[in-house]
Parts: C-alpha cells; sequence; structure tokens
C-alpha cells in the first residue's frame, strides 16, 4: 500500500481522516478516506500500488470493461449507455475545435465508436489489455497508453477521459503530459462522480460511486477549478450525467439490501436537487479549455 503524506492538489501535508469506506463490488475489504484541511480533497489513503490495483478489477461485476448484459442493473446500464454518448457528444460539440480528438481511458471503446460514426478522427487510448482486446472484437481499435508519446506536440483538438481520472495514481503528471498533446483553445474533458451530490449524501459510505479502491480521488468542481487553475485552463462548461444517479442509487441500494424503487427515487431526487442547484449532479462533465 501507498500512503499519501501531502495533498496532490494544494501540497499541504495538514490531512484528517475522513471515514472508513468497504469495497462492496469485489473485495469486500475496508479502506479509509483522507481528507485535506486546506483545499478538502478528498482521496482514498493509503491506496495499493499501480501495480497490485489490478487484482481490484478482475470482476465480471465491473460494467464498463464488460459486455454482459446479465442482472438488472448491468441491463440498465447498456440501455441508457447510447443516450449518455449522446449527452457527452453533446456536452463538447459546440465547443471543440476542429481536428483529431484523443479517448484516454476508453475501456469498451463504445465512445470512439461512436464519434468515428460522426466522420471525427479519433485515437482511442486504454491500458487494460483484455479491454482492448474485446474492443477489437467488435471492430475498434484502441492502443495502450504509452501510445501517447508518439503523438506530435500541440496536435490534438479534444482529450476525453470519462471516468477514468479517479482511476489514476499520478493524475496530476498525466494531465501534464496530455495537456502537451493539446492545441491552443483545445478542449480538456473529464466525466467524474461528484460526492457533495444528494445521492451520495444519502447513501453515505455506501454510495457506490465511491468505489474504493478503484476510485483512487474524490473530485469535486472545487478540485477540478483548482486543478485548472494550476494548469492555466478555463472551466466553459459543467454538465450533469442524467442517468448516472440512477445507476449509483441501483447500486448503492443493492449494497444495502434496499429496494430498486427507492433507488430510482433517490436518483430522480438527486436530479432535481441538482437542477435547481441545490447540490451537484452525482456525476458531472468538466469542459476545459486550454
Ligand atoms: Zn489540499
Amino acid at each position: 500500500m501507498r500512503r499519501i503524506n501531502v495533498c496532490p492538489i494544494c501540497s499541504s501535508g495538514e490531512l484528517s481522516h475522513h471515514s472508513e469506506v468497504i469495497d462492496h463490488s469485489i473485495s469486500k475489504e475496508k479502506f479509509t478516506l483522507s481528507q485535506c484541511l486546506n483545499c478538502d480533497f478528498l482521496f482514498t489513503n493509503p491506496q495499493p500500488k499501480a501495480g497490485d490495483l489490478w487484482k481490484y478489477y478482475e470482476s465480471v461485476d465491473y460494467v464498463s470493461h464488460s459486455k454482459t448484459s446479465q442482472g438488472f442493473i448491468n441491463y440498465w446500464y447498456r440501455r441508457v449507455q447510447k443516450l449518455n454518448l449522446q449527452l457527452k457528444y453533446n456536452a463538447l460539440k459546440y465547443y471543440v475545435p476542429r481536428g483529431t480528438w484523443l479517448d484516454y481511458g476508453a475501456g469498451g471503446g463504445d465512445f470512439v465508436r461512436f464519434i468515428s460514426q460522426k466522420r471525427i478522427n479519433i485515437i482511442g487510448l486504454e491500458p487494460s489489455e483484455t479491454a482492448r482486446i474485446n474492443a477489437h472484437k467488435d471492430g475498434i481499435k484502441l492502443k495502450p497508453t504509452e501510445y501517447l508519446n508518439s503523438i506530435e506536440n500541440e496536435s490534438l483538438a479534444c482529450i476525453t477521459l470519462w471516468h477514468v481520472l479517479e482511476h489514476i495514481h499520478n493524475f496530476q503528471e498525466v494531465v501534464t503530459s496530455l495537456l502537451y498533446k493539446l492545441q491552443s483553445g483545445g478542449l480538456l474533458v473529464f466525466a467524474l462522480p461528484n460526492h457533495l451530490s444528494y445521492d451520495s449524501q444519502i447513501y453515505g459510505a455506501n454510495w457506490a460511486a465511491l468505489d474504493v479502491p478503484r476510485h483512487l480521488w474524490h473530485f469535486t468542481q472545487t478540485d477540478i477549478q483548482n486543478i485548472a487553475t494550476q494548469h492555466s485552463l478555463t472551466l466553459v462548461k459543467t454538465k450533469g450525467m442524467l442517468f448516472d444517479s440512477f445507476y449509483v442509487s441501483l447500486l448503492s441500494e443493492k449494497y444495502q439490501s434496499g429496494s430498486k424503487i427507492k433507488g430510482f427515487w433517490n436518483g430522480l431526487v438527486s436530479n432535481l436537487k441538482a437542477s435547481k442547484e441545490q447540490n451537484p449532479f452525482s456525476s458531472q462533465i468538466y469542459v476545459l479549455r486550454k
């Protein structure tokens, strides 16, 4: 395990014990969250080392890497996935300049295929070899993340990380290396869960989007704003991911043996509160401009 003694956003060494969270989906192990006393950044601490993290991904339940439609929640996830792809594209299309896109952490490659079908040139990078092989079977070509080094500097129009940044140990370094590849005026786009959402507050330590230890970092909009300032980026838009609140609430109910109806209800209330700006959405898209 790797203990973090300094906040990776503000470099403060003053960290507090926040809470204990169980990995419900795979290992059933207990993990601790720390919070920075200076900037409020929340993160899993200690974290499994990069070489050990793979153990916590080996599950057929990890839907973003598999194509299985078994079970009600996976069925729901597959149904809304198409709508979700359109929602992601709509969040960007009016802001992105002409040029090649890059999807970093492309998973099963669905976004890469969706964008290719719009006759936009897009490169998909994915660290998991299993995910790359599965994508290849579906006719989607993904490259390992090291391929980033061979992309020309300042050549990309848009770089997307859909629920990816929270999985990366050295996220600040990765953001820096991605920005080298982005042209001036290009977009860096993150989708991330937000633990200040209503559904997070309802489920507390059972909130499924904490997803320890796969989620190393638990970002809020303030954190993203701070990161943007550090890298001289402008936050041009945020957008709620309307379907994630339902998916996450259903999964959270499953972890505490609750009901599907309650899960749907809490997902709906979360979206309504977020629309009225009482809370952030369960998951948000952040569009940043270089
Ligand atoms: Zn901090």
